[in-house]
């Protein structure tokens, strides 16, 4: 299909969503995926690593969240928070799909850029950058750019003059599980201190961005955030900017989307009239749920209670949390285990209830493969299946703040393969698979 049928395509996403739902088993064909890999592997003779963890990544369901995003969002146009998970075939399918991008940092504008994606559909969206890489945003000609305080607008007089500047304003993040906040964003009281001096030294701010906090439940935070924009609007306006762009950042998730996205919907249409362009920079929203990944039981140890002479084991991934498993420190994630394929006759399992907090079946702690006892998983789980050595697990829901995280301790690698797969015929065209 063409770009401009999967335009018109998008224009009718209501439709499109409801159809697309219904239409396919999504789950199936990562099963699928899943089975074959794993069945593809000679497990008794393969060489060191072939049998290291892998992903499966539906772009079908990339391709449903943008969908949904439209739907609901339809005044917001995202920039895909490329952190998040800078999976180059999720990238090409959003390049596609016509989001823009917010990046943090040189490496990541490379990596759209090089695409062949303009520069003005990336915003540089780190309020404390390195001087080196604004030099290379100037280079470049990637204008938007966040900023929260006076010793970044000196930087930027110095290094890019001409950027097009967001101020960054801290917002109420206490009800999300990454705090940004902490960090970033002007306090509002320091706003018009920051107006005037930009103003003062000949720079250029168009717009306001803020963001709620990664993992955000609740909505009145974006009610709060559009209000306290309008406010930075009309002083920016009193120093003369022309304020053009308002920037809602990120912290949407799968769960909650439609409950915050309405009440974000009513205070754009409240706070920000027609004329001011919305952006958002939806991270997580997008691919949490678009990557499984599988890994193996490379070992176990067998514990058993003096009492009552109960087994219970001790089993070892070739992932953990030094690995794609980074999401359960850094994102506060608690990964479940099923069992994908379990015993000598390597049957394949799936969705095997995992019936936490009964009593049933046998109890599992699950750990990865370094030498750190932090590197623990899963600290009791239960299934009705023993599982040995050589056994597969697989955890869905592990798309953001995985991979990127991942580091090589203990020689571990931190790049993995990943199988795509794509549910929806309209990213299939797209992706030309
Ligand atoms: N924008 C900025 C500036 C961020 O720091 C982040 C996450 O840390 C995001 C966007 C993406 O947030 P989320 O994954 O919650 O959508």
């Amino acid at each position: 299909a063409s770009l401009t049928s999967i335009n018109s395509y998008v224009e009718n996403a209501k439709d499109a969503y409801i159809e697309l739902n219904g239409a396919n088993n999504p789950k199936q064909l990562i099963r699928d995926a899943l089975k074959e890999r794993v069945t593809n592997i000679d497990h008794e003779n393969c060489e060191p690593g072939d049998e290291d963890t892998f992903f499966v990544a539906d772009l079908g369901e990339v391709y449903r969240q943008h969908m949904r995003w439209k739907l609901n969002l339809p005044r917001v146009r995202p920039f895909y928070a490329v952190k998040c998970n800078p999976d180059p075939q999720v990238l090409r399918l959003l390049a596609e799909l016509g989001t823009g991008f917010d990046c943090a940092s040189k490496a990541e504008i490379e990596q759209v850029l090089k695409m062949n994606i303009e520069p003005d559909r990336i915003i540089y969206a780190q309020p404390c950058k390195t001087n080196s890489y604004v030099r290379y945003a100037a280079n470049q000609g990637v204008k938007q750019m966040t900023f929260d305080n006076t010793d970044e607008l000196y930087k930027i007089k110095k290094l890019y003059p001409g950027a097009e500047l967001f101020l960054r304003i801290s917002t109420d993040d206490s009800s999300s599980l990454c705090r940004l906040s902490l960090k970033f964003g002007a306090a509002m009281d320091t706003t018009e201190e920051l107006l005037a001096l930009a103003k003062e030294l000949g720079l250029n701010v168009v717009g306001v961005s803020f963001h709620i906090g990664s993992g955000a439940s609740d909505p009145s935070a974006f009610l709060k955030a559009v209000q306290d924009a309008r406010v930075v609007f009309d002083r920016a306006q009193h120093h003369g900017f022309t304020m053009r762009t308002l920037d809602v950042g990120g912290g949407f998730s799968s769960d909650t989307f439609e409950a915050m996205a309405a009440v974000l919907r009513d205070a754009l249409d409240e706070y920000m009239p027609a004329n001011i362009n919305i952006i958002g920079e939806p991270g997580r929203y997008y691919v949490a749920s678009a990557f499984t990944l599988a890994a193996h039981i490379i070992a176990r140890r067998t514990i058993e209670d003096p009492a009552t002479g109960e087994k219970s084991y001790m089993v070892y991934l070739n992932d953990g949390l030094y690995g794609n498993f980074s999401s359960i420190m850094f994102d506060h994630q608690h990964p479940v285990a099923k069992v994908l394929c379990a015993g000598a006759s390597g049957h394949f399992y799936f969705d095997v209830a995992a019936g936490q907090g009964s009593r049933n079946g046998v109890e599992y702690s699950i750990w990865g493969p370094t030498c750190d006892g932090i590197d623990r998983i899963s600290e009791s789980i239960r299934f009705s299946h023993t599982l040995d050595v050589g056994d597969w697990l697989y955890f869905e829901e592990m798309g953001a703040y995985t991979k990127c995280s991942a580091t090589r301790f203990n020689g571990f690698s931190d790049s993995h393969d990943v199988v795509y797969v794509t549910s929806e015929p309209g990213a299939r065209a797209l992706m030309g698979m």
